[in-house]
C-alpha cells in the first residue's frame, strides 16, 4: 500500500489557519490594533478604505522592530509575548499566539515600515501571498505601520462572501469601539476614505465612553465600583430609563480585553429586575480586573470568549455591585401601572 499523507507547506497551513482567524476586514482591525497595544504605542491610528477590502492600516509609535524581527513577525507561531505554555496563565499582552501577521500575509498583500527607538533606520517588508516580495532600509518614523491590502485576494469565495461597504464598515466600528473603551489612555484616530471619523485623545474611562458614544452619554452613566481579593470591578451602567430595543452598549472587559459572555450578561440583567421595561436592554461598560491566572482566554482564535475558575463567585459580585449602584442613584422601580 502507498504511503498518504503529506505534510503541507506552510503557506497553505496559513491559509487554513487564517480562515479562523481573519473573517473579515474586521478581523484585521482587531489584530492590527491589538499588537500596536501591545507595542505600548501610546497614539494609533487606524485608516481604512473601502470598508477595508480596500486597505486596513494601522499606525503607531511603539517600540517598533528590528530588521530580523520584522521577518520573523510573519512566521506562524512566532511571537515576542509567551516563551512557555505556563506563561498562558499570567498573560498581560493581547497577543500570544503568533499566528495573525502570519495568516494575514498569507490571504493578503501585505506592507509593514517598522523602526526601533535607538535606530536611525527602519526596515520595509512587502509580503503578499505568505511570500516576502520585498525588504528594503528606510527611513521612517518610530514605530510600525501595516498597511493590509487587498484582503483575500487569493481566496475569491471569500472576498465574494463578503457583505456590503455599509455591514463590513459597520463590523470595523464594532471592533474599534471594543479597542478604544478597553484603553482609554491611548489617543487613537480613525479615517474612512480619507475622512477622519475618530479623534479619541487621552483621558479616563467615562471621557472615553462620552466620546465614543456621544453627547448625552455622561448623564446617562452610573458608576459601578467594587474591590475584593479575587476581582476588581469599575465602569458604569446606563440608567435604566435610557435603555434600548438593541444590545449595542454591552461590554464587558477583562484585563481590558472585550469579551462576551451570556453568563455576566445574565448576572447584570437580574441586577436591573424589576426596573427595565420588557424587552428592553441595559446599557452597560463594565471593567473586570481578575488574576491572570484564573481565567483562560486561549479558547478559541478571536479570544472574545473566556473561561474563569469562579465563574459563580463572580456572578454573585458582579450583580449585586450593579444592583448596588443602581440603589444609591435612587433608580426606582417600575410599578405596574407604568407599563
Ligand atoms: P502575537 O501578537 O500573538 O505575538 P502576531 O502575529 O500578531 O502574534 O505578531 C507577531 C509578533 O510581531 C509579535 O509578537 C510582536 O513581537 C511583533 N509585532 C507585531 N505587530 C507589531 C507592532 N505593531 N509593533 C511592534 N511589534 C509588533
Ligand atoms: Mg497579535
Amino acid at each position: 500500500m502507498a504511503d498518504v499523507i503529506q505534510l503541507l507547506p506552510d503557506h497553505v497551513a496559513n491559509q487554513i489557519a487564517a480562515g479562523e482567524v481573519v473573517q473579515r476586514p474586521a478581523s484585521v482591525v482587531k489584530e492590527l490594533l491589538e499588537n500596536a497595544i501591545d507595542a505600548r504605542a501610546t497614539e494609533i491610528k487606524l485608516v481604512v478604505k473601502d470598508a477595508g477590502k480596500t486597505l486596513v492600516q494601522v499606525i503607531d509609535n511603539g517600540v517598533g522592530m528590528s530588521v530580523t524581527d520584522a521577518r520573523l513577525s510573519f512566521e506562524r507561531h512566532a511571537t515576542s509575548k509567551i516563551r512557555s505554555a505556563e506563561d498562558l496563565f499570567q498573560l498581560h499582552t493581547k497577543g500570544f499566539r503568533g499566528e495573525a501577521l502570519a495568516s494575514i500575509a498569507a490571504i493578503a498583500h501585505v506592507e509593514m515600515n517598522t523602526c526601533q527607538e535607538e535606530d536611525e533606520v527602519g526596515t520595509l517588508l512587502r509580503v503578499e501571498g505568505g511570500k516576502v516580495t520585498n525588504e528594503e532600509v528606510v527611513v521612517t518614523p518610530k514605530g510600525t505601520s501595516i498597511a493590509v491590502k487587498n484582503l483575500f485576494f487569493n481566496i475569491p469565495a471569500r472576498r465574494n462572501f463578503l457583505k456590503s461597504d455599509t455591514v463590513e464598515l459597520r463590523h470595523i466600528l464594532d471592533e474599534f469601539h471594543r479597542v478604544v473603551l478597553a484603553h482609554p489612555s491611548i489617543h487613537f484616530m480613525m479615517y474612512n476614505n480619507g475622512n477622519e471619523i475618530f479623534n479619541l485623545p487621552a483621558g479616563n474611562y467615562r471621557q472615553r465612553i462620552v466620546h465614543v458614544m456621544g453627547g448625552k452619554t455622561n448623564e446617562k452613566l452610573v458608576p459601578v465600583e467594587e474591590t475584593t481579593e479575587v476581582l476588581k470591578i469599575t465602569g458604569f451602567v446606563i440608567k435604566p430609563e435610557y435603555a434600548k430595543k438593541s444590545k449595542s452598549e454591552q461590554f464587558f472587559f477583562v484585563n481590558n480585553r472585550f469579551i462576551k459572555s451570556g453568563y455576566l450578561h445574565h448576572a447584570v440583567m437580574a441586577s436591573y429586575e424589576g426596573i427595565l421595561k420588557d424587552q428592553m436592554q441595559p446599557g452597560y461598560f463594565l471593567y473586570l480586573d481578575v488574576n491572570p491566572a484564573s481565567i483562560d482566554i486561549n479558547i478559541h482564535p478571536t479570544k472574545t470568549e473566556i473561561k474563569f475558575d469562579d465563574e459563580h463567585t463572580l456572578y454573585a459580585l458582579l450583580k449585586s455591585a450593579v444592583k448596588h449602584s443602581l440603589g444609591q442613584f435612587n433608580v426606582a422601580p417600575i410599578l405596574d401601572f407604568d407599563r
